[in-house]
């Protein structure tokens, strides 16, 4: 990871930190890669039906509130539905399996949204980037297929306030950026810019009698820490092995689905909380400025800190005085 702004540059690869270190370092790819890999493994370990181009409706209820599965409507208009003893929303940012619910809630101070394309032409550092800039930041992130993926996350309100096309608002704030104009220098769009917003979101509970919550369907903070990924898959792996340890029942209940509540509280809420601090951090120019000539002074804690959202330690890892005496003296 570089992290860059206020005119300083912090270089912090992965590195080991009391014995924990990624794997062969980190990966980027393009989602529907990952997609496509995900759904592959998903068919190959059997017992999975897969019903491509098949949206969610809504949700089978009773009079309590007990959900027995979904509705599902095709592209041409088709309806079905399917029972099941547990239905899991997954379905990501806008969930609506949490709407339905009745769970989600916007967290208005992080009132961002995302422009997103892909760009040719940068030569691949092996570094993902970040560029701090007023009012959001640049995250970038070399691919595969030779491609730079690039995200602007802003406030919503400095879109709105620019009346701009979103492409002019990308563009401007492009020029507006010394250390991201000089990675896009000769680059190629190769990508219509999409927009994803309002980012941040939580919900209020995550299981229920007959149905749970997974991934950013149970609440999403803001890129800029890149674990959601990790967040999703991890809570997956949870959520799977409980319903595991539990075994067939005809029904569950939100007490039988419990303890995914607990696990994913104990992996995720410490990695939140360090994002959340981080951005509340940033959100003050003078502070950003003093962390960022801070971690330029001490590249060490950086790295410590990108190990962090690199989800390869945990924060209790981190919580050895002696480690931040280490990375201070280096
Ligand atoms: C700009 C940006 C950059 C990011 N960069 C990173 C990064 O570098 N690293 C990282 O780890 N994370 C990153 N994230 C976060 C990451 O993308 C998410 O946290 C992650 O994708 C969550 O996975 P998910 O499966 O919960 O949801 P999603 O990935 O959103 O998947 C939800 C799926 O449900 C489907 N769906 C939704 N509604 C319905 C419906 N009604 N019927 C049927 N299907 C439906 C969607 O089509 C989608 O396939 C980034 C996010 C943004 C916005």
């Amino acid at each position: 990871m570089t992290l860059h702004g206020h005119r300083y540059a912090v270089r912090a690869p992965f590195t080991s930190v009391r014995g924990s270190s990624p794997p062969g370092g980190g990966l980027a790819l393009r989602r529907e890669v990952l997609d496509s890999v995900l759904v592959d493994a998903a068919l190959a370990a059997g017992r999975v039906e897969w019903h491509p181009g098949w949206a969610l409706t809504g949700l089978v209820q009773d009079g309590a509130g007990k959900v027995y599965g979904a509705s599902l409507r095709d592209r041409q208009g088709a309806t079905r539905t399917i029972l099941a003893r547990v239905t899991i929303g997954a379905d990501g940012i806008r969930s609506m399996v949490a709407q339905s619910l009745g769970v989600r809630e916007r967290i208005d101070w992080l009132d961002k949204l995302a422009l997103t394309t892909r760009m040719r032409g940068p030569k691949d550092t092996g570094f993902s980037q970040v560029h701090l800039m007023e009012r959001g930041y640049f995250a970038a992130s070399f691919v595969d297929d030779g491609l730079l993926s690039v995200n602007l996350v802003v406030d919503r309100g400095a879109l709105r306030e620019g009346r701009l096309s979103a492409q002019s608002f990308f563009e401007t704030s492009v020029r507006a950026c010394p250390s991201m104009r000089t990675v896009l220098a000769g680059a190629t769009q190769v990508e219509r810019l999409r927009g994803v917003g309002p980012l941040a979101f939580r919900t209020s509970r995550q299981v229920f009698d007959g149905a749970a919550l997974v991934g950013d369907a149970g609440g999403y903070i803001d890129p800029l820490t890149g674990e959601g990924i990790y967040f999703a898959l991890v809570g997956a792996k949870l959520l799977a092995n409980h319903l595991g340890e539990l075994g067939l029942r005809p029904t569950y209940s939100s007490a039988d689905l419990q303890a995914y509540v607990r696990d994913l509280g104990l992996e995720i809420r410490g990695r939140s909380r360090c994002s959340l601090t981080l951005q509340q951090g940033l959100r003050s120019p003078k502070l950003a400025r003093l962390i960022m000539a801070f971690l330029a002074a001490r590249p060490r804690v950086a790295e410590l800190l990108v190990a962090l959202s690199g989800d390869y330690v945990r924060p209790r890892d981190l919580a050895h005085a002696g480690l931040w005496i280490g990375a201070l003296r280096a």
